[in-house]
């Protein structure tokens, strides 16, 4: 599955917005509980009001949404990268996550303490950002020497890595994250194990205080700003409001989002958003023991959609039978749909769209 980190500095709402996330009743109510993986890994249900549609069609017994996994990645201080506290399990962690989302203190309250002793989440990001590139230097920096005697030799890859390496330096040395390097195709895999920390997409998280969480407030419209001129992404979020919420019942919960002014969860925006930056699709498959989502990177091909669903799909693909998930629902189902010539057979180049509802054919 994909995974998300949540970092951010000391005391600007991380662990509260973790909680919220993995304690939230939709999380609960869904076939796939919220699992802690471990205290600080928790599974949370991607929130898609066309997988219950499709059930109800199909009358299926079970509802069995997608996944996203969030890691509450603490202990990241101005001096992580030179192995200050918790710094290298941080960068370690960090590593690991296919994006990560940065909570930023967009809250005036005296009464919690900020690191830095002022509220301006703008260096903040900028703090820890810093701390990502100043990481990266030093492990290329490593790596470089490493494989002097390699590249020496005339070791192909070796040439590669170096060549890489050394324009992911050029931009970070210069101030500015790997992620701005453009990789041809031909090197995006060697590209992808340098696992530099500045490559990944950054999905700001602006946490606002109760009263700002429909409108957010002079502080995340300057991240907004940042978020912009970076081509990362952001989210207006109140973690108080979402820990309120994730203690409710779901009527409850609508009731109180209605109070607030807000149409909809700002944890549903937030792995909505963490959806879109990874460039996230969901096909489903659907009958009567189940309906269920599936998560899957925009342009994967079917034998590799099926390969999401188990090994032996994509070992043994023949070809996957479609329908869109409009004329499922404008059909009122798969059979009609068929009927009405709306099923499609479709072979091993074939890229799964968004919404499409499939059945794999394979020999075993
Ligand atoms: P972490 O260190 O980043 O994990 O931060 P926590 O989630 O532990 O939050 C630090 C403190 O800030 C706690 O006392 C929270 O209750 C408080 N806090 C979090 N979000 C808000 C908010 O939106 N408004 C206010 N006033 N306090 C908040």
């Amino acid at each position: 599955g994909f995974k998300m980190g949540i970092v951010g500095l000391p005391n600007v709402g991380k662990s509260t917005l973790f909680n919220a996330l993995t304690r939230t009743a939709s999380a609960q109510a869904a076939n796939f509980p919220f699992c802690t993986i471990e205290p600080n890994v928790g599974e949370v249900a991607v929130p898609d009001a066309r997988l219950n549609r499709l059930a109800g069609i199909a009358n299926s017994r079970q509802i069995i949404p997608t996944r996203m996994t969030f890691v509450d990645i603490a202990g990241l201080v101005k001096g992580a990268s030179q192995g200050e506290g918790l710094g290298n399990q941080f960068l370690a962690n960090i590593r690991e996550v296919d994006a990560i989302a940065h909570v930023l203190r967009c809250f005036e309250d005296g009464d919690v303490t900020h690191v830095e002793g002022r509220v301006d989440p703008v260096a903040d990001a900028e703090t820890i950002d810093t701390e990502l590139m100043l990481a990266d230097i030093e492990s290329i920096e490593k790596r470089l020497q490493n494989i002097v005697r390699k590249v020496r030799g005339g070791d192909k890859e070796a040439v590669q890595q170096e060549r890489l390496m050394k324009a992911a330096l050029e931009a970070l040395e210069d101030g500015r994250p790997a992620r701005v390097v453009e990789v041809d195709e031909e090197d995006a895999k060697a590209w992808r194990m340098l696992q530099l920390l500045s490559t990944k997409p950054v999905l700001y998280v602006c946490n606002v205080g109760e009263d700002d969480a429909a409108d957010g407030n002079a502080l995340s419209a300057r991240v907004a700003e940042l978020a912009a001129q970076q081509g990362n992404a952001h989210v207006v979020i109140s973690a108080r409001i979402e820990e309120e919420i994730s203690q409710l019942e779901p009527e409850e919960a609508s009731l109180f989002l209605e109070e607030m002014g807000l149409s909809e969860a700002g944890l549903d925006r937030l792995i909505r958003a963490g959806y879109e930056l990874l460039h996230l699709e969901t096909y489903f498959t659907v009958g009567p023991k189940e309906a269920r989502a599936w998560t899957i990177r925009s342009g994967t091909t079917a034998p590799r959609a099926a390969g999401v669903i188990h090994g032996d799909f994509e070992k043994g693909f023949i070809r996957a039978e479609t329908v869109a998930y409009e004329e499922f629902v404008s059909h009122g189902g798969e059979a009609a749909a068929k009927e009405a010539g709306k099923m499609r057979s479709e072979g091993k180049s074939y890229i799964v769209k968004d919404g499409d509802v499939l059945h794999f054919l394979f020999n075993t």
